[in-house]
């Protein structure tokens, strides 16, 4: 009996150290990734002058409507303080990769645009999530879906930790709908584009994306993972 309990001890720890040393291996190959991608980046940044951080309003400016935004929205959706956010908007005015105007609507408001300039710096075929969207053609059309939800969950984790302020993707935005169809490729709605969406076209960066309140954002992710083992 003793001897039965301790093989079953054993079976435990192993079990565990298995999971222990697979979350090690997972996070050690999302570190290589967010490596190779810095590095590129620094690369690429070296070349045309731009700092890190006047690179990621780059980038943010072009994802949006007529590829403008407010400062406030800037700062907000890059976790920096106003005023960091103004200065490096400011830097990027001086090298006519953006241009600032008043809102005309309030000219309280200060809105930020990308120039043809300053977006042909960021252009799709010097980016790396094209390279990335490469190496995950590797994989069979299954994986991609495993991968992608898994990403979602990952990203949801990291913004309840804080360390990703806003992430526009479909669970935390007011028109996901999950599981509204009788539809195992479809299940999913979004009410904004009024279609049905699968895990494979579930969103991590949508411009027409509105955050959820708190409690939507709570309901619709119980919802979603409520279906789901992967
Ligand atoms: S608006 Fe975009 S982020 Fe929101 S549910 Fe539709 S596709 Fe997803």
């Amino acid at each position: 009996m003793a001897e039965q309990r301790a093989l079953n001890s054993g079976k435990k720890s192993s079990v565990l150290q298995d999971a222990a040393a697979l979350t090690t291996q997972l996070a050690a190959g999302l570190e290589k990734i967010g490596l190779a991608m810095k590095s590129r980046t620094w690369r690429r940044e070296g070349r045309a002058g731009l700092g890190p951080l006047q690179r990621q309003v780059l980038t943010l400016l072009r994802s949006k409507p007529g590829q403008r935004a407010k400062v406030s929205t800037v700062a907000n959706e890059l976790a920096v303080r106003l005023p960091t956010a103004s200065e490096v908007i400011a830097t990027l005015e001086r090298k006519q990769l953006v241009r600032r105007r008043r809102d005309m609507s309030d000219g309280r408001i200060v809105m930020a645009q990308l120039t043809a300039k300053g977006n042909r710096s960021c252009t799709p075929s010097s980016r790396m999530p094209d390279r990335l969207a490469t190496a995950t053609e590797a994989l069979s059309a299954p994986e991609q879906v495993v991968l992608l939800t898994s990403l979602v969950k990952v990203i949801r984790s990291l913004q309840e930790q804080g360390e990703i302020s806003v992430a526009r993707m479909c669970v935390s935005c007011q028109y996901f709908r999950p599981n509204q169809h009788d539809n195992a490729d479809r299940p999913h709605h979004c009410g904004s584009l009024n279609v049905p969406l699968g895990d494979r076209s579930l969103r991590l960066d949508c411009h027409v994306y509105e955050p959820a309140s708190t409690a939507q954002v709570n309901e619709a992710w119980a919802n979603f993972t409520g279906s789901r083992t992967a």
